[in-house]
């Protein structure tokens, strides 16, 4: 799939989503939550549907990653261990007067319309002065103040001795922790990963965009452990060739946004990244855009800089999607050597290392850290599949069948006797074969088509009088084309097989014509 992005603007984005049932405000009935969101039943199936994608591709289909579920709130310990006690938050500027409060790289981005990113406090106060800017008509006072982003919460009954505990700002460090147990149980060696998928909580200073930045969110993570002494056979030529868009640091240090085509290889040889970074680069890029549909040019890596990069961070590159917003982060994939696993060794005095057969050495894992929020993966899979086709006189949404909200619908040309029951037969074995199908008798079956149209459904299958009655088309039911419109009529007792065939691209609809 390869099309320009449907110019969709954040707030017709969040209108669909609310009409359809995919996303709303939490809360909605008492004026929302600012930065939380509740799922309807259309996100919650997409949300899901995205994330057992990644799970199929990353988990049950690889032997060197395994997965785990740390809880959400853990021994204190753990973010003081990882700094984000200490550093985890964001530049805060608060106005003189109404004592607004403003996340400072966000304020610089917009007025100035360069990157905020990598700016530091000393840059962006000296921005401020320069360019004498002020909110609203008013001064900002100065110097920048540090805001901890980690949302506190206390355990135990016992007031004046209760504990602090946070929820967590990501789930990455429940991994490292844990990285001794899993390694052993699930009998990996090096070089292998853990990942998981669960809630994060940040208490962002300004939510906004919608789901791109929530106070509540999810997050898919990997850990991916090896030893740096060891060269990879992950890096393949395919992928040392695989050619992507890049934002260079160096471009963003001198204040501009040009991208350049690179192929992976050229980034290992200029030394930005290691070839373990740049595999998964590539093994993320690829998913992105073959697995999940996403077209190359709507998709960026963007190398970060040198203030940017965080202490523990030996290189860091994003993986951009090109939102209506522009483009903006979807994904980390960040090196972050031994940092935090050394770190929980001096903090829990826990031998953190492991035996490396390939150097018959003990050794504490680098690692390679992807990382991605699952909301502003769905605002991506919606803007790229979103089309107001005006030929139809409905919206479209094309998204890849395995991760369709349903990958079916079930439409009786009447309700009555015999088509009604014969569908529901038909519905009733595509939910026992577990395919996600949607029954609806109500309406013209234009209006079906439509409606389904708008879901990204990509199959409507119908049942008609033609089904029921003597003739060539004895015992058969169309089934109709999402994005072609196109229709073929099949046995019904085939039609449970060829759905679940077209679901996995074994194939394609124009074979079945
Ligand atoms: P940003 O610079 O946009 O604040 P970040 O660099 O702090 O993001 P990371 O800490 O690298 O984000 O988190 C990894 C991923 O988690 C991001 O790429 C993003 O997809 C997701 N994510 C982070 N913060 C939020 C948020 N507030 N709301 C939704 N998703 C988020």
């Amino acid at each position: 799939m390869s099309k320009e992005v449907q110019k969709l603007n954040l707030e017709e984005l969040a209108t669909f989503c609310k009409k359809k049932g995919f996303v709303f405000q939490a809360a909605e009935i008492y004026g929302g939550f600012a930065g939380f969101f509740d799922f309807g039943p259309l996100g919650v199936e997409l949300k899901n549907n995205l994330k057992q994608l990644y799970w199929r591709e990353f988990v049950h289909k690889r032997d060197d990653i395994v997965g785990q579920d740390g809880s959400i709130i853990t021994n204190p310990k753990v973010w003081e261990a990882s700094g984000h006690v200490a550093t985890f938050g964001d530049m805060l500027l608060t106005t003189k007067d109404t004592k607004t409060k403003l996340r400072a790289d966000h304020f610089i981005e917009d007025e100035l319309n360069i990157a905020g990113d990598a700016l530091g406090p000393k840059e962006i106060e000296d921005l401020i002065v320069k360019n004498n800017l002020k909110y609203n008509g008013e001064d900002f006072e100065l110097p920048i103040q540090f805001f901890s982003g980690m949302l506190q919460t206390q355990i135990g009954a016992d007031v004046t001795k209760q504990s602090k505990a946070y929820l967590r700002p990501e789930t990455a460090q429940s991994i490292f922790p844990n990285f001794k147990s899993v390694a052993e149980t699930s009998r990996q060696t090096l070089p292998f990963g853990i990942t998981q998928i669960g809630k994060a909580y940040r208490n962002e200073i300004s939510p906004r965009d919608f789901v791109f930045r929530c106070r509540e969110f999810e997050q898919i993570e990997m850990e991916y452990f090896f030893n740096p002494e060891v060269e990879t056979e992950l890096f393949t030529k395919e992928l040392e060739e695989l050619k992507v868009q890049v934002l260079l640091a160096e471009t963003q240090d001198n204040g501009k946004s040009d991208m350049v085509e690179k192929t992976l290889g050229q980034l290992v040889e200029e030394n930005r990244i290691n070839q373990i970074h740049a595999y998964w680069l590539g093994t993320f890029f690829n998913f992105f855009n073959k697995s999940v549909g996403l077209s190359w040019e709507n998709l960026r890596i963007r190398e970060h800089t040198k203030t940017e990069l965080s202490h523990y961070s030996q290189a860091t590159m994003d993986i951009d999607y090109k939102y209506s917003m522009g483009y903006k982060e979807m994904m980390g994939l960040a090196y972050r050597g031994n940092y935090d696993l050394s770190k929980h060794q001096e903090y829990s005095k826990t031998k953190m290392e492991v035996f490396d057969e390939a150097t018959k050495s003990k050794v504490i894992p680098h690692v390679i850290e992807p990382s991605f929020g699952v909301e502003r993966f769905m605002m991506a899979v919606i803007y790229e599949s979103y089309t107001d086709d005006k030929e139809r006189g409905n919206v479209v949404l094309s998204v890849k069948p395995s991760i369709a909200p349903y990958k079916v619908a079930v439409l009786p040309l009447v309700k009555k006797d015999p088509i009604g029951p014969k569908a529901k037969e038909i519905y009733d074995e595509l939910i026992d074969e577990d395919i996600q199908a949607f029954y609806d008798e109500s309406g013209s079956v234009g209006k079906r088509y439509a409606r389904q149209d708008e879901i990204g459904t990509p199959y409507c299958i119908t049942i008609d009088y033609e089904t029921i009655e003597e003739g060539e088309n004895k015992g058969t039911v169309t089934i109709r084309d999402r994005d072609s419109t196109n229709q073929v009529r099949v046995k019904v007792e085939e039609v449970s097989q060829i759905i679940r065939n077209l679901i996995r691209e074994k194939i394609k609809f124009e074979d079945l014509q």
